[in-house]
């Protein structure tokens, strides 16, 4: 098989029924369902993108049976990170960065399995094998994968095995011949409904006392006792594209899954009741370099998107005169070019792995990672503080046929004869990402998507080389020198 199609996409979801609660009620098809319908169709477009001639040089690179996607090919130079931006920044651009795990965030994660075979032999040989044959069935058949790192929130106090119930956090409960049995929630699995397969991996921080919780492996989305409990959408599939541009075209499911005694075949365990193993695993891969370009590529098409959004809706009733106004979009466009110099510079430079692939600089991106998680909000406020009264005063779409038509041409037009219609566009625009609870979605993914800002920004203290920053603060304090001889040699005159 080579890349699919949207098509192909779809029919797969359609042969595979999943098991997924909306709103207290199985679908039977999650492909019919007016919920699933347009993130399904935005999907369904990223694939066909693969097959239009405008994208496919960049989006797929030649494989041994045919063209592969770009994100699965690991890179082996500066150019090869320039072309995976490239493919990442056109998916990216269809959906304005607002999806955010479109499939080539965690093809990216499989190819940086593969990538590190040696993490993964630690626990034995065939380990590595598995990840290898997991990685090429996943590129070779071009399939969609979501994961859910997360364990249920519950109690943050105790670790995954203090929990009341040992198995309400993932774990396992059963090594069998065939494999190992799997029990309790993860979350928080985006386009699970909508996926083909489920990844599970953790991110650092499990204790000793939790080996049955280390558990890296695939399942296969409609694997029997898979539970995905999907929340409530902000589109039901009912929103018109004029009062809701956005929401009504790029909602990203999410699901808390649970696991329901799931039998995971050993073919598809990769790691296994190793908690340091599993702690050490994302850095000791390339997998938080990989992800972090292709989210900072995404993170920085939002980012010029809703700047973008900002100096329209600035424009359109001539507010972009003010000063202050000039200063919060100035601040919106410095904070959007960071994130582009913080990859140029990751990409720039970059480091070599002891096999021969590159990968860009880390604490690069996990800068970026940072700042999108409090930039982006600020840029949300941005729109709220600009639009102000407007954007809750707009009227429908049906009152444009309406008797009202000629008062809402007359009193919601904008500056320099902007028509009321596209000032009504804007501001529809704006609300969407500032003010509906599908931009709120959008905002506290950019705060999270990367994991807690708290313990990012603190674990940037505590692993941060920091032997320039004191080395110029001793420098420094060494000019101040002895209290006592200092006042005497003033008092000599000697300065
Ligand atoms: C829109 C969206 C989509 C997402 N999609 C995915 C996805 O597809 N797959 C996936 O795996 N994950 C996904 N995530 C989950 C994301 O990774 C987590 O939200 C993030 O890691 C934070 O974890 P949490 O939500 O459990 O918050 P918590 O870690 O529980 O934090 C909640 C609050 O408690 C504090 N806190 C909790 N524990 C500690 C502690 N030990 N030390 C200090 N402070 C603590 C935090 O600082 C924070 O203020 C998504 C999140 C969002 C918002």
């Amino acid at each position: 098989m080579t890349v699919r199609t949207g098509a192909q996409y779809v029919e797969r979801l359609q042969k595979t029924p999943r098991e997924v609660w909306l709103r207290g009620e199985r679908i039977a098809d999650v492909t019919a369902h007016p919920a699933f319908r347009r993130p399904l169709a935005q999907i369904a477009h990223l694939y066909d993108m693969q097959h239009d001639p405008r994208f496919a040089d960049v989006l797929t690179r030649p494989g041994s049976h045919g063209p592969v996607g770009t994100a699965f090919v690991a890179p082996r130079s500066y150019d090869d990170l320039i072309a995976r931006r490239a493919a990442y920044r056109l998916w990216s651009e269809a959906t304005f960065g607002l999806m955010g795990r479109s499939p080539d965030f965690l093809n990216t994660t499989v190819m940086a399995f593969a990538e590190e075979p040696g993490v993964f032999a630690k626990l034995g040989q065939e380990y590595a094998d598995r990840v290898q044959a997991y990685f090429e069935y996943i590129r070779d058949n071009d399939l969609f994968l979501t994961h859910a790192l997360i364990t249920p929130q519950i109690d943050r106090s105790k670790a995954s095995s203090e929990q009341a119930d040992e198995f309400l956090h993932m774990g396992v409960v059963e090594e069998t011949a065939d494999g190992i049995v799997v029990r309790g929630a993860r979350m928080l699995a985006t386009l699970a409904p909508l996926a083909d397969e489920l990844l599970i991996y953790n991110l650092p921080g499990l204790r000793p006392g939790d080996e049955k919780h280390a558990a890296v492996f695939a399942v296969p989305i409609d694997a029997p006792g898979l539970r995905l409990l999907s929340r409530e959408p902000y589109d039901d599939g009912s929103r018109n594209t004029f009062d809701h541009p956005l929401s009504a075209n790029f909602e990203e499911p999410d699901s808390l899954v649970v696991f329901d005694d799931v039998l995971v075949p050993w073919d598809r365990v990769f790691l296994l009741g190793d908690v340091q193993l599993a702690n050490a695993m994302y850095a000791e891969t390339s997998l938080r370099q990989h992800t972090g370009h292709q989210t900072g590529t995404r993170g920085l098409v939002k980012m010029e998107f809703v700047t973008g959004v900002a100096m329209k809706l600035a424009q359109s009733v001539k507010i972009d005169g003010f000063l202050h106004v000039q200063k919060a979009l100035g601040e919106a466009i410095a904070a959007t070019e960071t994130c582009r110099a913080l990859l140029m510079a990751a990409e720039t430079a970059y480091e070599t792995s002891s096999n021969g692939t590159v990968r860009p600089r880390f604490d690069f991106l996990q800068t970026l990672r940072m700042h999108l998680s409090t930039q982006y909000p600020r840029i949300v406020e941005t729109l709220q503080t600009l639009g102000a009264g407007a954007l809750l005063m707009m009227p429908s779409a049906e009152d444009f046929d309406s008797p009202v038509a000629g008062d809402i041409g007359k009193y919601l037009q904008g500056a320099e004869g902007l028509n009321a219609t596209d000032r009504v566009r804007i501001n529809k625009l704006a609300w969407d990402l500032c003010g509906d609870g599908f931009g709120q979605r959008a905002l506290q993914y950019e705060r999270y998507y990367a994991g807690d800002p708290v313990r990012l920004y603190a674990f940037n203290y505590l692993g941060y080389d920091k032997s320039t920053c004191l080395r110029l603060v001793d420098e420094a304090l060494a000019l101040a020198g002895d209290p006592v001889e200092a006042v005497a040699r003033m008092r000599a005159g000697e300065g």
